[in-house]
């Protein structure tokens, strides 16, 4: 029986391109004990990999976070088999606007200890005493209410490109350092004003609500389902869009556009522009926004020295990689001293 992916991602592009089906990219997540993750694991990717999913799945005791894409044709099916898990059945699934058939190129199911990497200690609070959930009508009209203060719960690289109007955006790389913060910033207004948080699909605050609770706010609301989920839903029901630009996601197509106002710029020129890219030098990798005349000038690299690097054999380039870790994937998104205009 198979467990693991065998099809390279070059292989598996081109498959889905001959097959030349519709997929959607879908993401959702459910906080569950779980006695035995493995046996979860191996479940999920039997079942998933026959309806062809692709995605990226975290399993771990404390519940499951996926994002993945399904071929449109086998959506029902996928759906039925969520149904039959029954910590699933009925969960949120949260659908992309924008549609890409290569959003996904490996079905990657994993254990983890956590399904976010949060850096919380659990034992510290309660999990379950979370903030109040609204959807994307009550959100608007409490963001109308002058007693309400907005938290953005994602990372600088990804509220730069869009975020919704009047919301404090921490200047921070992870979530863990996000919340002292922001508890910090509000502490005077623990009990007088209303705490809304969002993000991107709506997990981090599960975490963080009852977090900023368990510190003593009072009135603490969060975003169903995220920004996603109030992108459909605004689309759906005719709403007014306070969001403005784009929602950073984390698969191949990296944002997908809520609004047509570009509100970052180029990290190199300073142009308008929030096209997040990856440094095309393979031991870099630094996420940044580049526009396309930077792109072509300095051949997909964030730096002189990028360029140089990526412009010698790939041999040669293996052979300077060596023992080097490449740090700037986990720690340095979007944050280099080359890139004149991040601010
Ligand atoms: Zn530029
Ligand atoms: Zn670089």
């Amino acid at each position: 029986m198979q467990l693991y992916n065998k099809l390279s991602a070059k292989e598996r592009a081109e498959l889905i391109e001959k097959a030349g089906k519709d997929r959607m990219t879908i993401s959702f997540y459910q906080y569950a004990k779980i006695g035995n993750p493995e046996i979860l694991r191996n479940h999920l990717f039997i079942n998933w990999d026959k309806l062809e999913v692709l995605g990226r799945i975290y399993v771990s005791y404390e519940g499951i976070n996926a994002q993945l894409s399904v071929p449109a044709e086998n959506f029902n099916a996928f759906k039925t088999h969520l149904d039959t898990i029954s910590f699933l059945e009925n969960v949120r699934l949260n659908v992309a606007i924008e549609q890409d058939n290569m959003s996904f190129l490996k079905l990657k199911v994993k254990v983890r200890d956590k399904i976010v990497a949060d850096g919380l200690n659990d034992d510290s609070f309660d999990v379950t005493n979370k903030g109040i959930h609204v959807a994307a009508e009550e959100f608007n009209n409490l963001l109308d209410d002058e007693n309400t203060i907005l938290v953005d719960m994602r990372n600088h690289y990804e509220s730069e490109i869009g975020h919704f109007k009047g919301a404090i955006t921490p200047d921070v790389d992870t979530f863990r350092e996000s919340l002292p913060i922001i508890e910090e910033d509000l502490s005077e207004h623990k009990e007088d004003k209303n705490l809304v948080m969002y993000c991107t699909g709506g997990i981090r605050c599960e975490k963080a609500s009852a977090y900023f609770k368990h510190k003593g706010f009072k009135k603490v609301y969060q975003l169903e389902g995220g920004i996603i989920n109030y992108a459909r839903q605004v689309e759906e029901q005719n709403l007014e869009n306070k969001f403005i630009g784009k929602n950073f996601v984390f698969d191949h197509r990296r944002g997908e556009r809520i609004s047509d106002d570009i509100i970052a710029n180029c990290h190199q020129c300073g142009n308008p522009c929030d096209t997040h890219v990856n440094c095309a030098n393979e031991a870099c990798h630094l996420l940044f926004i580049q526009c396309e005349s930077c792109a072509e000038k300095m051949n997909n690299c964030c730096s002189e020295e990028c360029k140089e690097v990526h412009s010698l054999p790939e041999e040669v380039q293996k052979e300077l990689r060596k023992g080097k870790e490449v740090s700037n994937k986990i720690f340095k998104k979007g944050r280099s001293e080359v890139l004149k205009f991040k601010k």
